[in-house]
Parts: structure tokens; C-alpha cells; sequence
């Protein structure tokens, strides 16, 4: 893929686990964002191996994971209904979070549906909204099935909450459809708060973009609406990275 990075020592055909050594013994902690799901759990287990103690930072491993970005969407999720995590935690069970477009291939759903919908945590009702051929993968299914989560799949767009939008992960060569979220879409879905890991895209218009010049934009985007939570979810971004660091 065009953005694949390579590392001098991997056009030498090093071996991952030999990089990954060089790496612990050089840094304080390790930050790993892969395009191949996994890695970051392999990079794990040789450091356990050879008892290096540098900590890992899943930074999302390709289709799989993206553990700090439900951090800080929980954070977000919290905040913009009004909630405080630590005294209202239990209060998020009762209430429903739609995800919409690439269940199949956005990390970012598949790492935040597990901390949301789980029983032990905040037992949310899940609502998956794709079109055909984007649904979750069928491991999460059954996980979900396996521990009682409570959710549903569906091809249109039906009420929640929070709306969780995600864009067409194109990068993996699979154009999809995308359904569009526009105030309009949000009043007669009672959505209370809209939700994006950004970035957005251009060409899917899954949430329309508020340009200054151009008024033609400013009555489907909700990049005024107090309902807009993505950039919230951005400025989290740098506590939640401080906190764990
Ligand atoms: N930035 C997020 C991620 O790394 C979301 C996205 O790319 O669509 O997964």
C-alpha cells in the first residue's frame, strides 16, 4: 500500500522481532502503530520473552485495535452527555451508541464496542449501521454473542444516543458506501451527540464539513452544533496520551 513505511533494516529483510529488541533497548517506552493487525501484540510477547520492560502503546494495529483512541472516546462520550466518568459510570448501561458505516474495518469501532457494550464496564446497547458488506466481522460477532452484549446489526439508519461515524478505511481497497450525518439526520434520530475518530473524508461526506466561503455547507454539517463531539474527542487526545505516558 502506498503508505507503507519501510525501515532501512526491513529492506535488509530483518526480522520484526529482532527490530523490535532494538527498539526496546533503546527507548523508555514504545509507541507502535502498525498496518499489519497483531503486530503490536507480537512486539508484546518477544519483549515478555526476553524480559525487556519497555512499555507498549498500541497506537492501532491495522484492522484490529486502537485501545487510546477508546480512551479518549470514552472520555468524550462521558462529557458530551453530561456525565462524569468517575461519580455516573453506571449510568451509560440504558443508553445506546449506533456505529456507523465501517464496522468491518475500523479499528477505532471495534476496540470502543468492546468497552462500551461490556456488562462489567458500561453495558451500552450496541447498534451496528453499515451497508451490506461492512458489518463487523464475524470474531466480534460471536465474542459479543459469547458475552452478552446486547446489540443489534442493521442497514439504515435508526435512533441512538451518541452516533459513533467512521469513514470508509479505503486504505484496505474496499470502496464503500457511507451513510451521511447531517443535522437533519440527528433531529429525527434523537441523536444527543455525534461522535468521528477523524479524520473525515473528502469524498464520502460521511459528515459534511463546515466551510467558511462556501454557505452551501453550513446547513448539512454540524460542525456548529453543540451535538458535535469530534473535536473534543481530538483536544483528549493529548491528556489522555500524557496520562499514559
Ligand atoms: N484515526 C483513526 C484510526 O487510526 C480513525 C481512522 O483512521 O478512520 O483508526
Amino acid at each position: 500500500p502506498k503508505w507503507e513505511l519501510i525501515f532501512s533494516s526491513e529492506m535488509k529483510d530483518a526480522h520484526f522481532e529482532d527490530e523490535v529488541r532494538a527498539w526496546a533497548s533503546f527507548y523508555d517506552a514504545l509507541i507502535l502503530r502498525t498496518a499489519e493487525e497483531g503486530l503490536v501484540a507480537r512486539a508484546a510477547e518477544i519483549c515478555d520473552e526476553f524480559g525487556y520492560d519497555t512499555p507498549f502503546i498500541n497506537a492501532g494495529d491495522g484492522k484490529g485495535e486502537h485501545p487510546t483512541q477508546t480512551l479518549l472516546d470514552t472520555l468524550a462520550l462521558f462529557s458530551g452527555l453530561g456525565l462524569d466518568i468517575e461519580r455516573d459510570w453506571r449510568k451509560l448501561s440504558g443508553l445506546s451508541i449506533a456505529f456507523l458505516n465501517d464496522g468491518k474495518n475500523s479499528r477505532t469501532i471495534h476496540s470502543l464496542a468492546r468497552v462500551l457494550g461490556s456488562k462489567k464496564l458500561f453495558g451500552m446497547f450496541l447498534i451496528f449501521i453499515s451497508y451490506p458488506g461492512f458489518e463487523i466481522p464475524q470474531s466480534l460477532r460471536e465474542e459479543f454473542i459469547a458475552e452478552d452484549y446486547d446489540f443489534l446489526e442493521a442497514h439504515e439508519l435508526m435512533p441512538a444516543d451518541a452516533y459513533y461515524v467512521t469513514r470508509n478505511q479505503s486504505e484496505y481497497g474496499e470502496e464503500a458506501k457511507c451513510f451521511s450525518v447531517t443535522p437533519k439526520v440527528a433531529d429525527e434520530y434523537g441523536v444527543k451527540i455525534v461522535m468521528h475518530p477523524f479524520p473525515r473524508s473528502k469524498n464520502g461526506n460521511e459528515l459534511p464539513i463546515w466551510l467558511p466561503s462556501k454557505p452551501e455547507t453550513h446547513s448539512v454539517s454540524l460542525d456548529k452544533d453543540s451535538r458535535a463531539m469530534y473535536f473534543k474527542q481530538m483536544e483528549l487526545g493529548v491528556p489522555v496520551s500524557m496520562a499514559l505516558l
